[in-house]
């Protein structure tokens, strides 16, 4: 655990947060700031600063599966769209390593704004 790092501190319960799911290596709660109906970030248990510093694959293949299986459990059928941002000119504001799952209605095609 990261001491300054807010996604370490939701992870350990020192914050609050609207958990959906956990397992051994994940955390899954909805983000404060919704961008659409359904807005969940998928934070691993560990602290991975960004996709740049991801080196482990039994947890990438972990989170690139669950990714559908999360739409599925919150409806998601017509689809969902996963965003990563990665460093400050990539749009990240926590240095925790995340993915954005967005979905409901209709995120339109393109898909760069989030
Ligand atoms: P980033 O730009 O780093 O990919 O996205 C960080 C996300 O974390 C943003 O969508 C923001 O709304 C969300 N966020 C920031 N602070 C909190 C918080 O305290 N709780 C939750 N649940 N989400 C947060
Ligand atoms: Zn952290």
């Amino acid at each position: 655990m990261n001491t300054d790092c807010l996604f370490c501190k939701i992870i350990a319960g020192k914050l609050p947060s609207e958990q959906v799911y956990s397992d051994e290596k994940v955390v899954v709660f909805k983000d404060i700031n919704p961008k659409a109906p359904i807005h969940l970030l998928i934070v691993p248990r560990t602290h991975i600063i960004s996709l740049n510093e991801l080196d482990d694959d039994d947890l990438t293949v972990h989170m690139m599966q669950l990714l559908p299986k999360l739409a599925k459990d919150q409806g998601l059928n017509g689809g969902f769209r996963t965003v990563i941002n990665t460093g400050p000119a990539g749009g990240q504001i926590v240095f925790h390593f995340h993915i954005h799952l967005l979905g409901g209605g209709n995120l339109g095609g393109a898909g760069f704004a989030m």
